[in-house]
């Protein structure tokens, strides 16, 4: 048995290098460990070959030969998804579209951008930027992932409270199917409601019903003045009521609402030593607003006004406005100063779930209870894009043995409430099992059977999202 499964292996690649150009497939050795694991880490696996078309019709090529085979195929992006969703399995190719790069159009009047899938998002940014325009698409991975990667994810970010993720970004795009079957939806209008909206099979379903290739993308006026605060709250009902507040009060120009716990601020300005707190006592509550505008000076004048009248209403007990670039700098480091305090607080436990906020303080009540009853030493540091719905909990635990217990008791308890298992990094193959607590069954079942009428045979990301 398994000397027909390598003699087929060694035939696909055989295969795929006579219909691929000079040094598109890679195997054995010149593979390397960089095709092997997501940023996770998490069960890095050497894929077979790595192929890297460098064209639509390439990619086409790689899926048709895959079809044939029933080769089983990983789709590779920049690699930078917390999921698990581009780690190859045992046994698959991986296809890395590194080599599909590079912005194709930017069209000005029409205010988008079509850009190849492997073009890193901050290449997009730039190019944009350059022709005085916005991606208003943005987060702490721009440099190494792919806008084809964060279409497949529908990545969110920091600015989706005003710009919505990924998928209202997109105009249009163009995918390949299992078989080999290019799909070109290049759609470059707003409106367009002939027939079912094709592009939205293959944003944020990771991969498993298509490859994306291109993508239109819709760009916004670039914005020229920025109004950053920091303020404080003592109770989860008083950030609740400041985000109405600055939604009513400062309408439409809202760009973040990022809500630290004092559990997450403390241990930051604790761990961090460059980082020093704007106030002189502690608060139960951090919230960084920021608005984005045309006009610096009409813009800050109802900032602070808005402000003001949060502070008079005792919404918030004190507020810190950035004077200046560094001083708004700051207040961003330690929103996201997660990236430095993790090491020091390993073992720990990255969760990304959502839920309507009026369930938020029952879930972490509940979930604070069960781990204090069952992991008293663990730590559960809080932060959130509370306007997107969107909690991050970082939970320390003593080893990592505990750390699949502190998943299951906060998927259990978001299902319990409601919620999503996955605010905005996917469900990959980490999360796949947990999927029943955020969806019915009727809902996997169709999603099953999408799977089944776009890749009968199964090849394209297998056991990605979908449980079974
Ligand atoms: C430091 C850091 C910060 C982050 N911050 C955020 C954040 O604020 N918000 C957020 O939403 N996410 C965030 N992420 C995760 C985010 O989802 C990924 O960074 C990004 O969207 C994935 O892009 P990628 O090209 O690296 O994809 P990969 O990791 O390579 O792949 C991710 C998934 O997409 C599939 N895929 C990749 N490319 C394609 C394609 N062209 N066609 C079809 N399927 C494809 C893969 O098979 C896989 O299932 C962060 C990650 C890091 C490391």
């Amino acid at each position: 048995m398994s000397a027909i499964s390598v003699s087929v292996r060694d035939g696909i690649v055989d295969r795929l290098r006579t219909r691929l150009a000079d040094g598109a497939v890679l195997s054995g050795a010149d593979i390397g460990d960089r095709y092997s694991v997501d940023y996770t880490g998490e069960n890095p696996h050497r894929p077979v070959a790595v192929v890297k078309p460098g064209s639509t019709d390439e990619v086409a090529v790689v899926l048709r030969t895959c079809s044939e085979f029933a080769q089983p195929v990983v789709v590779q992006g920049g690699l930078t998804g917390l999921a698990g969703g581009a780690t190859p399995r045992k046994g698959e190719i991986a296809m890395s579209l590194e080599r599909l790069n590079g912005i194709e159009e930017l069209d000005p009047v029409s205010m988008t951008i079509t850009a190849r899938a492997g073009t890193p998002l901050q290449a997009v940014q730039e190019a944009a930027a350059e022709a005085g325009l916005l991606l208003p698409l943005d987060f702490g991975a721009r440099g190494s992932c792919h806008i084809g990667g964060a279409i497949a994810t529908n990545a969110g970010g920091n600015q989706v409270i005003r710009f919505g993720m990924a998928r209202n970004l997109v105009l249009g795009l163009e995918a390949v199917l299992a078989d080999g079957t290019v799909i070109s939806s290049m759609n470059k209008m707003l409106k367009n409601n002939a027939g079912y909206d094709l592009k939205q099979l293959f944003v944020g379903t990771e991969g498993t019903l298509g490859v994306i290739t291109r993508v239109v993308l819709r760009l916004v006026p670039r914005l020229s003045s920025r109004c950053t605060a920091l303020c404080t709250a003592e109770s989860f009902e008083h950030a609740v009521t400041l985000l109405r507040t600055v939604q009513t009060g400062l309408a439409g120009s809202i760009s973040a609402y990022e809500v630290m716990w004092a559990s997450y601020y403390d241990k930051v300005l604790e761990i961090v030593e460059t980082l020093r707190s704007p106030f002189a006592d502690s608060h139960s509550f951090y919230v960084l607003v920021e608005t984005e505008g045309v006009d610096q000076s009409s813009d800050a004048e109802r900032f602070e006004s808005v402000l003001a009248g949060a502070l008079e209403s005792e919404t918030i007990t004190d507020a810190v406005i950035a004077r200046s670039e560094g001083e708004r700098q700051t207040f961003w480091a330690i929103r996201d100063g997660v990236g430095e305090i993790t090491p020091a607080l390993s073992p720990y436990v990255p969760l990304d779930v959502s839920m309507d906020i009026v369930a938020m303080p029952r879930f972490l009540e509940a979930f604070d209870r069960a781990l204090a009853a069952e992991l008293p030493n663990s730590l559960n540091l809080v932060f959130g894009h509370l306007g997107d719905n969107n909690l991050h909990l970082f939970v320390t635990t003593d080893h990592e043995a505990q750390n699949d217990r502190v998943v299951e008791l906060a998927y259990g308890l978001v299902g319990e409430c409601g919620g999503s298992i996955s605010a905005e990094h996917g469900v990959g193959s980490l999360k796949r099992d947990f999927l029943h607590h955020s969806r019915t069954s009727r809902e996997i079942d169709l999603m099953g059977r999408l799977k089944q009428a776009l890749d009968p045979r199964g090849i394209l990301n297998p056991g990605r999202v979908i449980p079974g």
